[in-house]
């Protein structure tokens, strides 16, 4: 198989979100598609290792936003590569609640949907609900949709390990060699590039440091995603 070909797809880059009694969370999804019309439904794939999946599952209701192609790389790191097991994603993201209670991320947003699960179908690594919009709304009709095929390009960014397209990057044809003292690294989120010459000084990072040695709670200063967001640039 040339796992190239997976490249091949095209897909939108959406956030979708869900809450339990006093919680809300939400993850960057790229698997978010309109399967009817009459009525109306999307399907979305979740990891099972998601806890919005988790929410999902207990409150039978999601929503979607449909992200414009200028949303801040902060944001897609936020929601796209860190957990809210550790943050509340929503405390500084705009968002509104929908009618079903469902939070709904506003912020870079193009279009929302609101959605009551109607069936669900267990894939192995991840769960595929389907969900009837029960309402929806445009917020911005100037603004383009973000494509995964200009997130890879543009910004050079690699899927989250949980999404249904992320390929293992050991499993790439590409040889890889291991990380040295010597090796720049490069931020899957929004393509900031690690220079051990240069460092991060405004991060604590003198010119110099490894990218191995460099402490575990730093994160990248573009994005704020965390150190193990970075792969070895070969
Ligand atoms: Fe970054």
């Amino acid at each position: 198989m040339n796992i190239e070909s997976f490249f091949r797809f095209t897909y939108g880059i959406y956030i979708v979100s869900s809450s339990d009694r006093s919680s809300k969370n939400g993850y960057v999804s790229n698997t978010v598609f309109q399967v009817t019309s009459e009525p109306p439904q999307l399907a979305v794939s979740c990891h099972k290792n998601n806890l919005t999946t988790d929410f999902i599952r207990k409150s039978r209701k999601f929503s979607v936003s449909v992200m414009n192609q200028n949303t801040d790389s902060a944001l897609i790191a936020l929601f796209g590569y860190r957990s809210g097991r550790d943050e509340n994603k929503f405390a500084a993201t705009r968002h509104i609640s929908g009618k079903t209670g469902s939070p709904i991320v506003t912020q870079d947003a193009l279009a929302w949907f609101e959605c009551e699960v109607e069936n669900e179908f267990d894939l192995g690594s991840h769960i595929l609900f389907i969900g009837k919009v029960v309402d929806c709304d445009l917020l911005d009709e100037t603004n383009k949709p973000m494509t995964y095929a200009w997130y890879r390009e543009v910004k050079k960014a690699l899927s989250p390990k949980n999404s249904p397209t992320y390929i293992d990057p050991a499993k790439k044809k590409k040889e890889s060699s291991p990380a040295n003292s010597t090796k720049r690294h490069q931020c899957l989120a929004c393509s900031f590039i690690y220079d051990p010459a240069v460092g991060d000084p405004e991060g604590g990072i003198p010119p110099g440091t490894a990218f191995e040695d460099i402490p575990d709670d730093w994160v990248c200063p573009v994005c704020g995603a965390t150190k193990d967001m970075f792969e070895v640039m070969v």
